[in-house]
Order: C-alpha cells, then sequence, then structure tokens
C-alpha cells in the first residue's frame, strides 16, 4: 500500500471538508479503505474489489471511495472528531499481504492527532497481530462472516468462490478477537439476502451474540462487474423480520430458541401483539446496526428508497410505510 494515500467514502470526505457536494444523512462514522494499486486478495461474489471482478476499484457496496493523502484525511477527522461530527473512525481493508502493519501505520496516524474510537474491518488475524492492532489504538474489530451459513460462505467467498477464506478460521478469528477486545467490542458483519433463510440468520445472530461478537445488519446490494450483479435484493418485508430479530437478540429481550418458524421463517417473535408495536413505532430495530455511531449512510440502498438501514431515527411517516411493509398496515391505510 502507498501509506501516503487512503480512500475515503464520498460522504465521509464531504464530512472530514476534503471535497464538496451534498448529501441527505451526514455519516457520524469517517469510513476510510486502504489504498493499493490492484485488486484485494479474495474473491468475495458480492464485492467490485474482489481478485476477479470487473467492477470499480472505487467502490465497495455501492458507495464510491475517491483517493486522498493521509495527512489530509487525519486533519479532517483530528477537525470533524472535535466539532463532535465524527464519533467513530472505521479503516476497512483489503485483503492482502501486510495489511496489518498498513492498518497499524493508519490507527497509530489517528490516535497523533484525535482519541476518536477507532474500528478496523479486515480478514481474518493471528492473536499477536490483533494484540499489535489494539496497541496502535483500534478500539474493535471487525471479522466479517457475511453469509448466515457456511455452505453459501464457502459458495460466496470461501473454496467454491476460489477465495481464500474457511467458514472455522472465520469462527475462531472471531473468538480470539473476543479474547483480545473483549466481549462485544468485535462485529461481524452479516449480508441478508445471500439464499438463506429467515431461521439460519436468526440463528447465526444468536450464536454470534453468544460468542460475544455484535452482528452488523447489511441488505445484499447487486454491483455491477460483481458475479452477484444479477442476484436479487431481499425483500423488504423479509428484512424487516430479520431486523426486529436482531433487535430481540442483540438487547437479550429473546433468545432465537423463543422464536417460532413456519417453513422457516419467523411467525412468532414470541412478544405480545402490543410490545411488538411499541419496538415497532420507537424505529429503532430499523436503525443501521454495527459498531458504536455506525450509520452508513445509503451504504446498501438508494437514497430515493427503499431504506433498509435507516442512518437516523425514522419519521413517524416512514414508520407508517414500515408497518405496511411489515404487513401491519394496509397500503392506503394511514
Ligand atoms: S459495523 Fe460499521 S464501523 Fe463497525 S466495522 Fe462495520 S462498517 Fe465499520
Amino acid at each position: 500500500m502507498n501509506l501516503k494515500k487512503i480512500r475515503v467514502s464520498l460522504g465521509s470526505a464531504i464530512v472530514l471538508g476534503l471535497t464538496k457536494g451534498m448529501i441527505g444523512a451526514e455519516p457520524t462514522t469517517a469510513y476510510l479503505l486502504t489504498y493499493r494499486r490492484g485488486r484485494c486478495l479474495a474473491n468475495c461474489a458480492f464485492c467490485p474489489q474482489a481478485r476477479s471482478s470487473s467492477g470499480r476499484t472505487d467502490m465497495l457496496s455501492r458507495v464510491t471511495w475517491p483517493i486522498f493523502n493521509l495527512n489530509d484525511v487525519i486533519k479532517g477527522i483530528e477537525r470533524a472528531a472535535d466539532e463532535g461530527r465524527v464519533k467513530r473512525v472505521c479503516i476497512q481493508a483489503l485483503n492482502y499481504s501486510g495489511v496489518q502493519d498498513d492498518i497499524v501505520h493508519i490507527s497509530a496516524s489517528i490516535r497523533s492527532a484525535s482519541d476518536v474510537p477507532i474500528s478496523a474491518s479486515c480478514q481474518p488475524l493471528k492473536y499477536e497481530e490483533m494484540i499489535k492492532l489494539r496497541e496502535a489504538g483500534v478500539e474493535r474489530v471487525s471479522i466479517s462472516l457475511d453469509a448466515a451459513t457456511e455452505g453459501i460462505f464457502t459458495r460466496i467467498k470461501g473454496e467454491l468462490a476460489n477465495g481464500p477464506y474457511k467458514w472455522q478460521t472465520h469462527l475462531d478469528a472471531l473468538k480470539t478477537a473476543v479474547e483480545v477486545f473483549g466481549k462485544m467490542r468485535v462485529t461481524t458483519h452479516l449480508i441478508v439476502g445471500l439464499g438463506e433463510e429467515e431461521e439460519d440468520i436468526t440463528y447465526m445472530m444468536q450464536r454470534c451474540v453468544d460468542m460475544g461478537v455484535f452482528p452488523a445488519l447489511f441488505a445484499f446490494t447487486p454491483i455491477p462487474g460483481t458475479r452477484m450483479a444479477n442476484h436479487p435484493r431481499p425483500p423488504v418485508a423479509y428484512y424487516r423480520r430479520v431486523q426486529i430479530a436482531h433487535y430481540l437478540i442483540t438487547r437479550g429481550i429473546r433468545r432465537f430458541e423463543d422464536m417460532k418458524f413456519k417453513n422457516r421463517r419467523i411467525f412468532d417473535f414470541d412478544i405480545s401483539a402490543n410490545g411488538l408495536r411499541s419496538i415497532i413505532l420507537s424505529g429503532e430495530p430499523f436503525l443501521t446496526s454495527g459498531c458504536p455511531d455506525c450509520n452508513r449512510p445509503y451504504y446498501n440502498e438508494d437514497p430515493r428508497g427503499p431504506i433498509y438501514n435507516y442512518p437516523r431515527k425514522p419519521t413517524a411517516e416512514e414508520i407508517l410505510e414500515i408497518e405496511k411493509q411489515i404487513g401491519l398496515r394496509k397500503n392506503g391505510e394511514s
């Protein structure tokens, strides 16, 4: 990697004062992406950075990531953190040899200017490498399972995708990360809509929480040039049910075992109708999930909708729409 340069998500770059532009919702986390010539060594079927993708290398999910000078980015972070506009920095790392040294360098550079919390989202690292990250000021680490089952993982980012990853190695690395960073200071990304059933992803969310790992939900987004460019987005009603299950499990209100499934779809959250309604009316389940203060505006969706993850509290009008999506309110009813 060229350590003088780094990619910054367009929305973050605007908040850091690196470029000008209009944004519908400000990111509360500044998202950085390691810069290197060439592609990631991994080969995840959904990712434009993948080794065999012909997608744009300035894209991750549906967001563009222009290149900036690292020093300018550090100054922008210092200023935006002081003003309270940025509450966390997330260093997203491609898979390449020596990436952990680059994360250490970026993290230490940020730390020399600001005490803003830092997350690093990276491949499974060894225990000693994670210790180095922690010593360089990384507060949380995320190792992305992406898939809810081993079969999907193997097809999408493992052996059957000609990728380097193994399900068990990812799970072991998450356990090691919990040892190094502490319970619930480790995140994993789970992408909804890769072909799993509701029961699979609900089970996996519970398994993560039981391991001390916080699952962050993403909605699958087809990106041109990737092998999954023609794969459909998940139905919104499906995503909403998974978000409610996520809310209940991550807050310890209900467990996977309490919920009932029919044809592998959730039909009973084990919550009274009134209880469920007040949870929905709070809007909380539909906020972006992940590390604290990570709101990833429009990472998965077009700002015109449908919005899978809300980057700020949904409005009363949006809650009405969510109720319709879940089937609790009919179209035309207000
Ligand atoms: S949940 Fe957000 S801040 Fe945490 S690693 Fe993922 S993208 Fe980064």
